[in-house]
């Protein structure tokens, strides 16, 4: 039963529930908990993101306050406010890597090597590109469904833009580059130029244009050298695929195997070479804030060393893997691995190498693809994967329910969470559907 009582038209409001998931580094959770939250009028939000140029994070609802329910009411006796029995309260969740435009996608591509479902993209890619604006518009409501509240949204031409952007998402918008041949890296950089400033035409509150670079195989170091200038000027995070298959890393340490007959045969390149060892890949990347790695399942201890140094995230995505390259990120490397204390964000990729792109599911996949780790510990470390390691590797100051964070917020009903003592667990096995969503102090579900 949700025990609702609307006072006035004040705009602080408090929402509680049985269970409260705070997300953060102790996994604490308070019973019958709630936040207070400043929940901004439409009039107001649109005066915000309109009235400057400066989009800091000072523009947004922000959270006043977190803890037991009735301690709130008392503090905040005029708040509006709404309580959800056999409810989980917990920030929304953080989906660090999807690609919107590939959503069409059901059964076009191959699974089970990374070399052979990359020939079947190749040969399919138009027809599964043709089309796309429903399937995209499908897999934003997935994310509103799944409680999902912050995207890192990676997008290869720009279809995406108008649909995320009006979506009511938070997003960390990723114009990505990707391109080899060295004739025309000026045409590509200046597509990729012209993407870029259309995404920032976008920016506010909400939304953060930001640069990908596609990944070590597939971008020229030149064209890269261009692409991370704009980052710089940007100051906003960055994104690049890397040592996803044991093909890519044969071809960057050797120049052989898959990667060499790809650029030999498929593009009729003359005795191709790769464009960086694995290390200068990484050195591109120093001295730049909010990295997110994605994939990284073929790095060796010694990279991961140097990732954990460069304070980098790495961004997991269990089913991609398993079905691409048919392994995960190894347990060494998960977030709560004593000795190397990477930060790990969880994103479900595209649906070009998934079944679908929701995260609830992609977080039960996870849970089952560790089956060496302790099932409650490894349940918490999931669950800060998919909220605060997402939004700090983002660079979004949410992810956590904490005084100052932005109101980003999920209720999930799940049936006598009150008799559990394993309350994450239970949570990633019988969350199905978002019944509140709240970004940036608005109602979206
Ligand atoms: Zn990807």
């Amino acid at each position: 039963m949700v025990r609702n009582q609307n006072t006035s038209q004040n705009t602080q409001k408090i929402i509680g529930a049985n269970r409260v998931f705070v997300c953060d580094e102790a996994f604490s959770v308070i019973k019958n908990g709630g936040v207070v939250y400043e929940s901004m009028p439409k009039e107001q939000m649109a005066q915000r993101a309109g009235d400057s140029m400066d989009f800091t994070e000072s523009n947004g609802s922000k959270i006043l306050a977190v803890g037991e329910y009735e301690n709130l009411v008392r503090a905040y006796p005029h708040a509006n406010r709404e309580f959800y029995d056999d409810g989980v309260l917990l920030p929304s969740l953080v989906n660090a890597h999807i690609h919107f435009e590939f959503s069409n996608n059901t059964t076009s591509f191959m699974y089970g090597d990374f070399g052979r479902w990359l020939d079947s993209v190749i040969a399919k890619r138009d027809d599964v590109l043709s089309n796309i604006t429903k399937s995209v518009q499908e897999a934003i409501a997935t994310q509103l469904v799944n409680g999902v509240g912050l995207v890192g949204a990676i997008s290869s031409y720009g279809y995406d833009l108008e649909a995320l952007s009006n979506s009511g998402l938070r997003v960390v918008y990723f114009s990505e580059a990707m391109g080899s041949n060295p004739s025309v890296i000026d045409a590509l950089f200046g597509d990729f130029k012209t993407r870029l400033e259309q995404s920032e035409a976008h920016k506010s509150a909400i939304f953060t244009p930001a640069v990908a670079l596609h990944s070590p195989y597939s971008l020229h170091n030149i064209y890269a050298k261009y692409v991370l200038q704009e980052a710089k000027k940007l100051k906003a995070p960055v994104s690049a695929h890397f040592l996803e298959s044991a093909h890519e890393r044969e071809w960057l340490l050797s120049g052989s195997g898959y990667f060499y007959d790809f650029f030999a045969k498929t593009f009729a390149v003359p005795n191709p070479k790769p464009f960086y060892s694995i290390e200068g890949f990484l050195e591109q990347f120093i001295g730049l804030e909010n990295v997110l790695l994605t994939h990284c399942l073929f790095a060796s201890e010694s990279e991961l060393q140097t990732m954990f140094q460069n304070s980098h995230t790495i961004v997991t995505c269990p089913r991609s893997n398993r079905l691409l390259n048919n392994t995960y990120l190894p347990h060494l490397q998960m977030g709560g691995a004593k000795n190397l204390m990477l930060n790990i964000a969880l994103g479900t990729d595209g649906k070009s190498s998934n079944a679908d792109v929701s995260l609830l599911e992609e977080m039960r996949a996870m849970l089952f693809a560790y089956p060496h780790t302790d099932l409650s510990t490894l349940a918490q470390q999931i669950l800060q994967s998919a909220t605060h390691n997402g939004a700090r590797a983002l660079g979004v100051k949410s992810g956590i329910l904490q005084k100052d964070y932005n109101a980003d917020m999920a209720v999930f009903k799940i049936p006598k969470i009150t008799q559990s003592a394993q309350e994450a667990l239970q949570f990633i096995l019988h969350a199905k559907k978002a019944t509140r969503l709240i970004i940036n102090g608005k109602k979206l579900v």
